[in-house]
This record gives C-alpha cells, structure tokens and sequence, in this order.
C-alpha cells in the first residue's frame, strides 16, 4: 500500500511535524509513502517521489513545509484533475493524506468524486494501463490553517504557533507603547475568523477586539470610550487587536487605518499600526502544535489504511487532546456556512458555529473591561499553592477583573495559605492586575505550606469572605478538603507538572513543554559535528510523565522514562540496543527524556553511566538537567488562555456558593464536585491519563 503526502494552500508552523508523523506512521505500519512536492502543482505536473524514514528527520523543530506548498490554478480545472489522476495511478497511489486549508481539501474531495471518470477516460485514451487502473481514491485531510478557522476542530495546524508570535509580538509592542503612552493598533491574520486576534486579547489584556464574527455597534465610539476607560484606570498604553476580516455590524471591512483615524479624532492620542503580516505564519512550530500535528498525522495514516469500497473522506479533527475523524465536506460546508452567515451579517449564528471556546473568550475579554472599584457587594479570597507556574498571573487578572464586573471584590494572600493564616491580605482593583498575564511566576507568592485541619487561623482569616479560590498544583485537594466546611473552595490547576486530577491540562505545563522543546532543539543543534551522542535530559514531574511524554512527542525523543512505566534494567539494555542500531543507520544525535521522579533506583546521571558503560563506544552520552528553567519564563499564550477560561468559570462557581475543581477535559471546560475527585494520593497523581499510544511515541527511532 503506497499513501501519499502533500501540503497545499497557505503554510503553516506543523505541518512539516505531520508530514514526518505521516510517513513514520505509514513505514510503521508496513505501507510505504510519496512525497507530492509543491502541493497540486506536483499532483498535476509528477512531482511525486517515495519518501522515507530518514528524509522526515529532524524537520519536527522546523515551520512552513519541506515538500513546499503552491497555489494551483490547473487544479481547479478538469483536464488538470485528469493529469494529476493519471500521475497519481502511475505512482501506484491511491490514499491521500492532504495538509492543508478549506480549498485544498476541497480540491481533494472534488478529485475523488470525479475518480472513476476519470479512470475511464484515461484508460480509454491509453494515457494508464490497466494495471494501473485504480476503482477509488480514498482521502484523509488534516486542517493546516493558521486561523483557526475550520469547523468541528478545538485547533488547526498553525494556529497556536500563529498565536504565539501574536503574543510575542504585543508584549513587546507593549513596553514601547507604555514608554511613550501611545496606542497600537496591532492587525492580525483572521479573514474569516477572529480567534487569533480575540485569542491574543485574551492572552495579553487588550482594551479593544474587533473581528469579523462579532462586530460592535457603533465601534469608533466604543473604542474611544474604552481607550479612554483605560487611560482613567492610570494605563499608559493601548492595544486594539484587529482581525484582518473586521466588519462593522453592516457588514463594510474595518482597516487598520480607520481604526488609526478614530482614536487620533481625539488630539493627543497618539496611534501606531503594527500589521504582523506573514511574521505569524514563520518560525518554530509551538510544542503544542507540534504534538497536535503529530497525533493528527498518526491518526490520519491509520484511518486512510482503514478505508475500504465507498469510503467518503474524513477531516482528523481535535477536541482538546483527543483526535477523532468526521466527514471532512461535512466541516468544510459547515465552515463555508461560517463564512456566508458572516457575510449576511447573523453574526449570533456565525459565533455558534466557532464553538464554545470563542464565546469564553469573548466572553472574558468584555467583562475584564475597565471597572472603577466601588465598594463590593461581596468579597472572594484567592491564594497560590504549591511551586510556581507561568500563568498563575494571568488566572489572577481574570479572576479579579470577572469578579470586579459582577460588583465582587477580591482579596488575595501573600505567600499562599500561610500568608492567608498570618492574614497577609491585599485588596486588588482592575488596575493593580494590569499587564499581568505576560508576567512569568506569581505576584503573589507561592509555597507549598498546608494548614492543619485544627488550623483556626485561617478560619478567622476567612470568616468574612464568600469564597476562596486556589490557583495551585496537586496539594490544591488537601486544603480544598480541610477548607470546604469552612466556606466554597475552588480549585484552578496551576502547575507545570499537570498532575492535579479530573483536568487534561493544568495552567504552566504549555509553557514547559514549550522550554524542554526548545531546549533539545538546541542541545540536537549542539551536536552537529560532533560524533555521535545521546542526550539524557532531566525535566520536571516527580511521579507524574505527563510533561516527559508530552514533551518527548514534541521534541522527537526516542526514549522516555517515567514512573508510570518504570524504569527496568532489561529496558535500558534494549533502549540502548535499539539506540545503537539507530546510529548505525545514519541518527547523529538522541535524546532520552528523563522525568525526574522515574526510578528510585536510577537517578538520571546513574542511567547516563549505564548508558555510557552499555554503548560500546557506540555513542557517548551527555546529561541536562532543565530543573527550574521549566517554572519560569513568560507564559505561553496557550497557558494564559486556559489560564483566563479556567478562571472564569471558576468566579462563576464560587459566587455560585459551591466548590469544586475546575478544568479542561476534552477542550471543554468543566467542574467536577471535590468529593467526585479522585486520584494516586501515594504518587501524587490522576489514578489514570490518557497517553499515547506506541504511535505517537515511537516515530523518533530511526527504522529501516
Ligand atoms: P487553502 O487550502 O489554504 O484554503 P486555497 O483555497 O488557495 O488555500 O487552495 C489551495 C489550492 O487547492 C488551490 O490553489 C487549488 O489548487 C486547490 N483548490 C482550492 N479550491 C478548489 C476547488 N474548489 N476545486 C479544486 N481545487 C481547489
């Protein structure tokens, strides 16, 4: 069986991470894969050449695509349809995994429908044998978009890395901005849809959204007064995120220049344009998306093996961390749909289409607008617990801005629930949170410190207030279950090493992945040159592999130890066996991942010694202990997003007089009562989560 690959339409940052899971996965399961170079320009001109193993290393790390994409004006014809048919039974293909955006997919779908016509004809005119002949084409998309964009997907290929050179972008936009007190107006990619842009005003506190799907009523006046509102709150600067697609509520585009003219009708206001442009669509795919392409790649090759007589084509499409295929003209008409009910101006319907995600965000961005703090109608606490996390910060700022706009006041601890007990309590405005989310670690303070259940201390502290949110890691549950008599207590998941329960993901993790990725991208570019060599490197988790695994996905490892699995001799004798003969085969350079609580046994520089003893001067071995790089630095968009979605419900949850924990499962946000959360108290630990399976995980190894 012979599948082929192609990438087409606009580039996007992962789509060459799921060309390698393609090809790997297809070699995996004993097919064998094309390349199609230039998307269906190489279809309809031949351009189709076997690819293997080898020619899909070390391409994870990289953006755009290396088979190259085109836009094909041939394709859309029939005769150019005939010819890339006839070059694809010649190449003896007959399943197609596309990469690409709504046209591509579309083009595939057209080309499978006119197949059998096509297969007549070109046996009628001599152009195939018969042998050549084949009765179906049989197609699996997979959404390389950078918007977005498409239906029945929680992410495209692209868009998170999109999203982070967004947020780069307006954080550093930012400074210059405060410097010199100006506006910027700061356009983003989105002709159809506004995710990017509400995503990044979500993500870095802007004061004004405007995109296609919800546009706003008299919008020059509402910008000014939001401007304005900012500028009274004591803001130095102002940020308007401009989807390229923008409408007013009739329907005429919105351009950055006019956003310009509106705020500079008021003298003194002075306004900059930043339009990003194709800066999005460059650079290093995100961990995130490279983890997304390659459980979307692996999926796709095993659908496309699946198909048999009739099969119609599917989109892989995500909700969260789980993939599963639909009907692929199902979404694309449904997008398509998107695009027509924004173009008749009903928007409500266009904003039902883009799923629950696009109204949080949207959601969250209008109720954090400037609020002058009156005196509250009732109180919330919020406190850290346990290490810090890069987005702690930013769960912060929705949580009192949220609050501010339902008239509750928040109080916050210094120094986590010590702080609370010695009542180290600070009242926080609208203002004293602005500019939060880029900020790495937590203002306020974080320990690991529990209070004792006979603890009066904290009651007294708490006496006067109507809720306590926690924004913490797995010791959330402990004080949650000593507080709850006490009054509601809310848990939001903060804490790189996503061990806290009854949540996919937990606030920080996006942001760590993102750093071991970015690391082994540097220690693989370390050892050009070099002979071989394996690097063993450490990352954080203690008993939980959630980061090991998913980072060991994103950054290509071959080998990854955790303490679910265990670390057994006989294993390492067969990893380094297995390392060995990778070598042999042309790898220059492996990487091991490591979590640091794996084996009580073996401590990383234990398992590099042996590694070093058992190579057989094979390769030499090299260890790198990330340690606490992986807790700072600037949160991930990714990080913050989920940080402002889990925080809002858990506002919500708390004035609504309840506890609970809240988290993502599956892309959706949801609460789970505390005496329904379960977990692995002994490893700190869910008692289960879901990791990939062997192929997603086993694609670094270099096969024959
Ligand atoms: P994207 O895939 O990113 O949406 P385009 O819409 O430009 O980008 O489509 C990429 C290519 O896919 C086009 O250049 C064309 O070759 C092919 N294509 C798009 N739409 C169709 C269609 N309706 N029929 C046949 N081919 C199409």
């Amino acid at each position: 069986m012979r599948i082929g690959v192609l990438t087409s339409g606009g580039d996007a940052q992962g789509m060459n991470p799921a060309l390698r899971a393609v090809v790997r996965r297809a070699i995996q399961r004993g097919a064998s894969c094309s390349a199609i170079r230039e998307g269906y320009a190489g279809l309809v001109s031949g351009e189709i050449t076997p690819i293997g193993w080898l020619d899909v290393s070390y391409i994870l790390h990289k953006g755009g695509t290396d088979i190259g994409t085109a836009r094909c004006a041939e394709f859309r014809t029939l005769e150019g349809r005939r010819r890339a048919a006839e070059n694809l039974m010649r190449a003896g293909i007959n399943r197609l995994a596309v990469i690409g955006g709504d046209g591509s997919l579309t083009g595939a779908d057209t080309l499978r429908r006119e197949w059998s016509r096509h297969v007549q004809d070109l046996l009628s005119s001599g152009r195939i044998t018969p042998e050549q002949a084949t009765p179906s084409l049989y197609i699996v998309g997979m959404t390389g978009s950078i918007d977005n964009d498409m239906w029945g997907t929680s992410s495209t290929i692209g868009s998170d890395s999109a999203l982070n050179r967004i947020v780069d972008a307006v954080d550093t936009l930012t400074s210059t901005a405060s410097s010199h007190q100006r506006s910027f107006v700061v356009e983003v990619m989105g002709r159809r849809c506004g995710f990017l842009a509400a995503a990044a005003a979500v993500a870095t506190g802007a004061d004004f959204l405007l995109i296609p799907e919800a546009p706003v009523p008299d919008w020059r006046a509402e910008l000014r007064q939001a401007v304005l509102a900012g500028r009274q709150q004591g803001r130095r600067k102002s940020i308007v995120l401009l989807a390229e697609g923008a409408i007013s509520v009739t329907g005429e585009p919105i351009t950055a220049a006019m956003v310009k003219a509106a705020l500079e009708a008021d003298p003194g206001w002075d306004t900059r344009v930043t339009v990003l442009g194709h800066v999005q669509r460059g650079g290093a795919p995100s961990a995130q998306d490279r983890v997304l392409s390659t459980r979307l790649g692996v999926a796709a090759v095993d659908a496309l093996m699946a198909m048999t007589d009739g099969a119609e084509p599917l989109l892989m499409t995500t909700a969260g961390a789980s993939v599963s295929p639909r009907p692929l003209m199902h979404c694309v008409a449904q997008t398509h749909r998107t695009g027509a009910a924004i173009a008749a101006c009903r928007f409500d319907e266009a904003l039902a289409d883009r799923g629950p995600e696009m109204t949080e965000l949207l959601d969250i961005y209008r109720r954090s607008a400037p609020t002058a703090s009156g005196k509250p109608r009732r109180t919330i606490v919020v406190a850290n617990l346990g290490a810090p996390a890069p987005g702690m910060n930013a769960a912060l700022q929705t949580v009192v801005r949220l609050a501010a706009s339902e008239g509750v006041g928040v109080l916050a601890a210094q120094e986590g629930l010590r702080g609370l007990a010695e009542g180290k309590l600070r009242r926080l405005s609208w203002h004293d949170v602005d500019g939060l989310p880029s900020q790495g670690a937590t203002i306020l303070g974080t320990n690991r410190w529990l209070p004792e259940a006979d603890d009066v201390r904290l009651e007294a502290a708490l006496a006067e207030a109507d809720g306590l949110i926690l924004i913490g890691g797995f010791a959330c549950l402990t004080a949650a279950q000593r507080l709850r008599e006490t009054l509601p207590v809310v848990i939001v998941p903060a804490t790189i090493s996503n061990n806290v329960p009854a949540t996919d993901r937990s606030i920080g993790s996006d942001t760590a992945c993102n750093v071991i990725c970015e690391a082994v991208d540097r220690l693989k570019q370390s050892a050009v040159g070099s002979r071989d060599r394996v690097f063993m490197v450490e990352v954080m988790g203690r008993r939980c592999g959630y980061l090991a695994w998913t980072a060991g996905i994103g950054s290509g490892a071959e080998v990854v130890y955790t303490h679910e699995q265990g670390i057994f001799l006989s294993d390492l004798i067969a990893d380094i066996a297995a390392l060995q003969e990778s070598f042999t085969r042309g790898k220059s350079v492996g990487i091991v991942l490591v979590a640091d609580g794996a084996s009580d046994a073996y401590d990383t520089h234990t398992l590099a010694r042996i590694y070093g003893e058992e190579s057989g001067g094979r390769f030499d071995t090299r260890v790198c202990v990330l340690g606490h790089l992986q807790q700072g630095g600037r949160p991930s968009p990714g990080d913050r997003v989920l940080a402002s979605r889990l925080a809002r419900v858990a506002v919500a949850r708390v004035l609504d007089g309840e506890s609970g924990l809240v988290g993502e499962v599956d892309g959706a946000v949801v609460v789970t009562a505390l005496a329904g959360v379960t977990a692995d108290a002994l490893n700190r630990r869910p008692l289960a989560r879901r990791v990939d399976g062997p192929g997603v995980s086993g694609l670094a190894p270099t096969e024959a």
